[in-house]
């Protein structure tokens, strides 16, 4: 049944574009429209079409699909934006329309229904991944598909990708992983520690790390085991309806625990755990839970910053390290600063700004995967800005950033010269703090 345009207006959430002014102070900062150089593809341009659709001069929603499908979400307009315009809103909303009426190829559908709804959000499916990289790189089939050529033949260009995957957690490893962890001198807090599927999956050693820094900071850690995914990939695809399930399972869960913070080491999950209290504001049963949810979420630079940072650590000898923002974090959390304070605290560093350091990298979910050769572009151009500074490492805070970082590394043959290193590695290096022992 065709929708009234009252109820397409609603459905794409058409009041909010119009606090739009039509300014373009959003233009220079967002990197797609630096990329295309269409009006079509930069945050106001996108906000006209749906505009267009709500006031009925646009009836083909098709129109929308790749001007949103190129959107990086990143939410760099956002920050930008004079007037408040809520970005995001319009975006998750459009996605979602898009997709409604989209016949999707019965193999992306299989890729969705195994990956987005079966897979991501299970804790054992994800540790069996988590394994399979391990085995993949420990066991010679690394390099024994390298030489066959296989890679190559992989859809999406995921063959690039195995370059860059990380050493993994062998089962015997993850199984030993501390759950529990006390703190290591007065107890300030008690820490519900958020794992995250990717970064649980690819860098386990990671949340292993930033528990102990929790410790040693004086906090009780807890890692509640039935949390599951945050719901940003399948908000960010379109399928809000699995975002609000995920989002529920975790308010649920992590109920269970009355912890003081529910702290994460990923800026783009922190960002949505954020968002429950925006997911579920009209939702009588959940709001309230969502909007507790949200505000005992933090990123770990809030709690380590407050708890008087990292001690310990030892002077790295002028070491030039630059860092690469976290777009969620920055825009949509609005943590900026601590990140910084916290690697600035690492003696002995020759930290060097990077021009545009808040740009997307263009990692973006999985916007590397399903629209490659942007991302890739966007990649270059950030390499470009990486290499001036001359680093010898970058920070990041993301695991997909990091991934991306990684991928930018090898792409220009710079992996003797230059690491991607996630900032509680780089933390607890300094301090001397393994996945093995404590100092
Ligand atoms: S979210 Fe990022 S890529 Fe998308 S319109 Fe805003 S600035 Fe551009
Ligand atoms: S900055 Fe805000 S008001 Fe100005 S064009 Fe962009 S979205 Fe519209």
């Amino acid at each position: 049944m065709a929708l009234s345009l009252e109820q397409l207006r609603e459905e794409l959430q058409y009041h909010k574009t119009n606090n739009c002014v039509q300014c373009g102070y959003c233009l220079p900062v967002c990197p797609t429209y630096l990329t295309f150089r269409n009006e079509t593809h930069s945050p106001r341009g996108r906000i006209n079409l749906v505009k267009m659709v709500g006031e009925g001069n646009i009836t083909d929603l098709s129109v929308l699909e790749e001007p949103f499908n190129l959107c990086l979400g990143c939410r760099a307009c956002e920050t930008a934006c004079p007037t408040g315009v809520e970005y995001g809103s319009i975006l998750d909303a459009a996605r979602a329309a898009i997709l409604k009426r989209k016949t999707l190829s019965v193999s992306k559908q299989l890729l969705r229904r195994i990956l987005l709804k079966k897979m991501i959000p299970s804790k054992r499916m994800m540790n069996v991944a988590g394994h399979s990289i391990w085995f993949y790189k420990r066991s010679g089939l690394q390099k024994v598909l390298r030489i066959s050529g296989v890679m190559n033949k992989i859809p999406y260009n995921l063959g690039t990708f195995e370059s860059i995957m990380p050493e993994g957690t062998s089962p015997i490893e993850r199984y030993h992983a501390k759950k529990e962890i006390k703190a290591q001198k007065e107890v300030k807090y008690t820490i519900a520690f958020f794992t995250g599927c990717i970064m649980d999956a690819m860098f386990h050693h990671i949340n292993q790390l930033t528990i102990r820094l929790l410790s040693a900071a004086g906090c009780d850690v807890i890692v509640i085991p039935n949390q599951t995914c945050c719901g940003a990939l399948h908000a960010h695809a379109g399928d809000r309806d699995e975002a609000i399930r995920l989002a529920k399972r975790n308010i649920a869960a992590f109920e269970e625990v009355n912890a003081d913070f529910i702290v994460n080491n990923a800026g783009g999950c922190g960002a949505m755990l954020y968002e429950y209290k925006h997911l579920l504001a009209n939702d009588k049963e959940w709001a309230e839970r969502a909007l507790a949810f949200s505000n005992k979420s933090k990123d770990i630079s809030e709690i380590l910053l407050e708890n008087g940072g990292v001690l310990g650590m030892a002077p790295r000898n002028g070491e030039r390290v630059t860092y690469q923002h976290s777009c969620h974090m920055t825009n949509v959390q609005k943590v900026k600063q601590e990140p910084l304070e916290l690697l600035l605290s690492v003696p002995g560093i020759n930290y060097i700004e990077m021009d545009q350091a808040e740009m997307c990298c263009g990692s973006a979910g999985i916007y590397n995967i399903v629209n490659y050769d942007a991302s890739m572009h966007i990649l270059d151009e950030k390499m470009k800005l990486v290499k001036t500074t001359e680093a010898r490492i970058i920070i990041t805070t993301n695991p997909g950033c990091l991934l991306q970082m990684k991928l930018g590394i090898e792409r220009e043959g710079l992996s003797n010269s230059l690491r991607a290193l996630h900032l509680v590695e780089y933390l607890a290096e300094a301090a001397g703090i393994s996945v093995y022992k404590n100092k």
